[in-house]
């Protein structure tokens, strides 16, 4: 058994957990006597219990973790904590409400900040994305997005349109809709049959054209077209939506081949087919710009989005709809519910507020335009790890980057779990997917940590067999 107050004996601080001003310090006694109540996701917890790794408090870049030392946050949290930790503006928006209105149901009600919230969301969004749904989870707006795809078809009398196509590697979130139309074998195998009437792109990587490729890749417009065999194989008439990400985050940063998404928006436009982003890791200033529709000048019918959405201090979600999709179900009689669909906690106030302060400090910061003006500097710093053991690519964009390891023979994700480790131990948390890293770190960041983030990382790679 891993109690944690084995774990805690270790410390000497006093019974206190270090914590940054501001952060309540948590006493060892107040801490759940052990680790075995919480099934962690996405997580080999027996292994995890063994020898965990506890974050107790967080401000700006860094986390500090429970034996005290400080971990500098390469990943975000989870990709989603854009503006770095703790942000005072946000704290304080999430205080005001919850004493002011902790909760206001939005089924046949509303409350004033759940309209501010999608109105800032709709203005941030380019083109005619006006209209958002809120739900709280990207998997929960994924599958938002596919349910008003199939009711967007039928509305117009097409219901025959069911089939939903996504992409190898494809991470939709961990719902039905999500996984069948998501691409991780692993996501998928455990589960059944998914639902039917899907079908897959091909994924765009590949390492023999386009490896250490900084930004989008020269090589693979052309198997979007694959969707034309795609449409000759089932026919339009059955086909509802498409849904990518623009850039695939959790597969282990695929970044689309020049051209790539112009050319299945045009194939979508030729054959009355949707096309839904999931910009769920995309949206919010990642690429240096409010979401990857603007920044490859491709407009999709909707966008999902969630994660930096409320800089990840409140769950949240949502999609985006474009105005003539969103028009098609107003056509009924005026009484009569247009989508029988929602979630309790859909525009939930204190996750509004929480978003709203999130936006306010993205833009008075200048977070996205400062994510782009770092991304050529962080480019360079991830591409000199070019040439350290088991390095086999680099590629990056914005301010995400990823670095794919040579598997050892038997132990595929071995090598890069073990970076992971050496990683925090050394003060840097990284994320990880198979032998891929993924490095997406607060648009905060600054010139010298990004020298100490790759510094770390390249030293613990040195290291590693
Ligand atoms: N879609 C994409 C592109 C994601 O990266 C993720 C999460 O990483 C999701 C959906 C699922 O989001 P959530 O974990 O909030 O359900």
């Amino acid at each position: 058994r891993n109690s944690l107050s084995r774990l805690l004996r270790r410390r000497d601080n006093g019974g206190l957990f270090p914590s940054f001003s501001g952060a309540r310090p948590m006493s060892y006694a107040q801490m759940p006597n052990d680790l075995e109540a919480f099934w962690m996701p996405f997580t080999a917890n027996r292994q995890f219990k063994a020898a965990p790794r506890l974050l107790v408090s967080a401000k700006d870049m860094h986390y500090v973790a429970a034996d005290g030392h400080k971990v500098m946050d390469g990943a975000a949290g989870l990709w989603c904590v854009n503006a770095g930790h703790g942000r005072q503006k946000i704290v304080e928006a999430v205080q005001k409400q919850v004493a002011e209105l902790d909760f206001a149901p939005t089924f046949q009600m509303g409350h004033p900040k759940a309209f501010e919230a999608a109105s800032r969301v709709a203005a941030l969004l380019p083109g005619d994305l006006d209209r958002i749904f809120f739900a709280n989870s990207g998997s929960e707006a994924v599958d938002t997005a596919l349910k008003i795809a199939l009711a967007y078809h039928r509305a117009r009398g097409e219901g025959s349109r069911t089939r939903l196509i996504g992409r190898e590697r494809g991470y939709h979130g961990v719902g039905f809709g999500g996984i069948s139309v998501g691409g991780i074998v692993n996501n998928r195998k455990f589960f059944g049959g998914l639902l039917t009437g899907v079908d897959h792109l091909p994924h765009t990587h590949n390492l023999e054209k386009n490896a250490y490729t900084k930004g989008e890749p020269e090589w693979g417009a052309h198997l979007a077209d694959d969707l034309e065999r795609i449409v000759a194989l089932h026919d339009a008439s059955t086909i509802a939506a498409v849904i990518v990400e623009p850039v695939a985050g959790s597969t282990g940063v695929l970044v689309p081949p020049k051209g790539y998404l112009k050319r299945l928006r045009e194939i979508c436009d030729k054959y009355g087919i949707l096309l839904i982003f999931d910009e769920v890791i995309t949206g919010f200033g990642r690429l240096g710009s409010a979401f990857a529709s603007e920044h490859f000048g491709v407009l999709p019918d909707m966008v999902t989005m969630a994660k930096g959405l409320t800089n990840g201090v409140i769950p949240m979600a949502a999609v985006g709809v474009r105005e003539p999709v969103f028009q098609a179900f107003m056509q009924g009689p005026e009484n009569a519910m247009e989508l029988f669909h929602g979630y309790t906690y859909s525009g939930h106030p204190i996750a509004s507020a929480a978003a709203i302060a999130t936006l306010d400090l993205y833009r008075e910061e200048g977070l996205f335009e400062r994510a782009a003006s770092l991304a050529p500097y962080f480019e360079e710093a991830a591409h000199a790890l070019k040439g350290l053991p088991h390095v086999i690519d680099i590629r990056n964009i914005g301010l995400v980057a990823g670095i794919e390891l040579e598997s050892r023979p038997g132990k595929v994700g071995a090598r890069a779990y073990e970076s992971l480790v050496k990683c925090f131990e050394q003060g840097l948390l990284i994320r990880t997917t198979g032998d891929i890293i993924a490095l997406s770190p607060p648009l905060i960041i600054e010139k010298n940590q990004i020298d100490e983030l790759f510094g770390i990382l390249s030293k613990v790679l040195r290291d590693i067999d």
